[in-house]
């Protein structure tokens, strides 16, 4: 296919600093009318992509002057042992915010886990009550990366009223919240997956192009209507030179990145034919990934303003 388009590569570093800041901007409102939003991230196991993701979430927080607590438990640990925990946070009044970092070892009920969490403090959005709520387009605290991937095209001014947007993925943590965001955005929405047919032809016809499957290289040129604008949500990693040469050509700095690492990070996008072709891309990493822990933050805030000053005022 030939390069017609010039690809914007969109900045989510720059996005997330700056609503980082924003929320920073809050929290310091908060703290000097004496309320410090608080935080608990419980982390089961030793998992050790899920100790990187949980020491960025607690340091982030910290940042922002954020109270951030990390229950580490063992990976032998039972459902009701976790179940306790999380109903000590749930009655603690200085925490605003839990999250229970996924996936919990396979012995443990995730589901129940879950829905143990009091919708209130439910800061990545999985409780059954606030799936609802945002079903019905009522929203309260919303997933951090789909939120966090529609704060990106707000602030890129992608439009999006009466677009096609197109969803590569049907998860519960991105796939389906993105679509129903969407929807609220009034986009004409089509979510794709595994068994889709002719995902090519349909991902051709999206404005707007969400992949969040977890497969390197599944978005090739030819999914892309020219000019159309492309989140790479996936995090997958590049084993072999090979592999890194089909995607990014002689790009140096991923060159150096992988003799470095021994491995490169990249999302589902195949870089060397999306760019020009797409008019705006999401790179992996620096794209979805810092707007996920920057909406994080956000929803602890969110949660400690909803639940010690809005419900308190209501009940006065
Ligand atoms: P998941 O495994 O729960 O869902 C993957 C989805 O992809 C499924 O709905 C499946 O039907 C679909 N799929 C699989 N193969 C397909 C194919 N060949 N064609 C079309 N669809 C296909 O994954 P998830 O939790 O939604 O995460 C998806 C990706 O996003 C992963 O790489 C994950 O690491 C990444 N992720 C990134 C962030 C971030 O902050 N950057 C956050 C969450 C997830």
């Amino acid at each position: 296919m030939s390069t017609q388009v010039e690809t914007r590569l969109i900045d989510g570093k720059a996005i997330a600093a700056r609503l980082k800041e924003e929320v920073g901007q809050e929290v310091s409102e908060l703290i000097a009318k004496g309320i410090q939003p608080g935080l608990a991230v419980i982390l089961v196991g030793d998992n050790s992509a899920s100790q990187v993701y949980v020491r960025n979430k607690t340091r982030s927080s910290t940042n922002l002057g954020i109270h951030s607590e990390q229950v580490n438990l063992p990976s032998e640990t039972q459902t009701p042992e976790l179940l306790k925990q999380i109903g000590k946070l749930n009655r603690a009044d200085h925490i605003d915010g839990i999250l229970v970092q996924l996936p919990l070892p396979s012995h443990i009920d995730t589901g129940k886990i879950l829905r143990s969490i009091i919708p209130a403090k439910d800061v990545d959005g999985f409780h059954p009550t606030n799936v609802g709520r945002l079903c019905i387009g009522k929203p309260v605290l919303v997933p951090c990366t789909p939120m966090g991937i529609l704060e990106i095209l707000r602030r890129e001014n992608v439009p999006m009223s009466g677009q096609q947007a197109v969803i590569i993925g049907r998860s519960n943590i991105v796939g389906k919240p993105m679509a129903l965001l969407l929807l609220q955005e009034h986009c004409t929405v089509t979510v794709c997956h595994s068994r889709s047919q002719d995902l090519a032809g349909i991902c051709r016809k999206a404005d707007i192009l969400i992949s969040a499957v977890g497969k390197t290289g599944l978005v090739t040129g030819d999914f892309v209507k020219p000019g159309a604008t492309v989140i790479d949500v996936g995090m997958n990693s590049i084993q072999t030179l090979e592999e890194l040469e089909l995607l990014y050509g002689q790009d140096t700095k991923r060159r150096e990145s992988f003799d470095k690492q021994g491995y490169c990070l990249t999302g589902d996008v195949n870089p060397s034919q999306v760019i020009g072709m797409a008019g705006a891309l999401t790179p992996v990493p620096g794209g979805v990934g810092p707007m996920t822990i920057a909406h994080l933050m956000k929803n602890t805030v969110l949660a400690c303003r909803r639940r010690r000053i809005d419900s308190k005022r209501s009940r006065a």
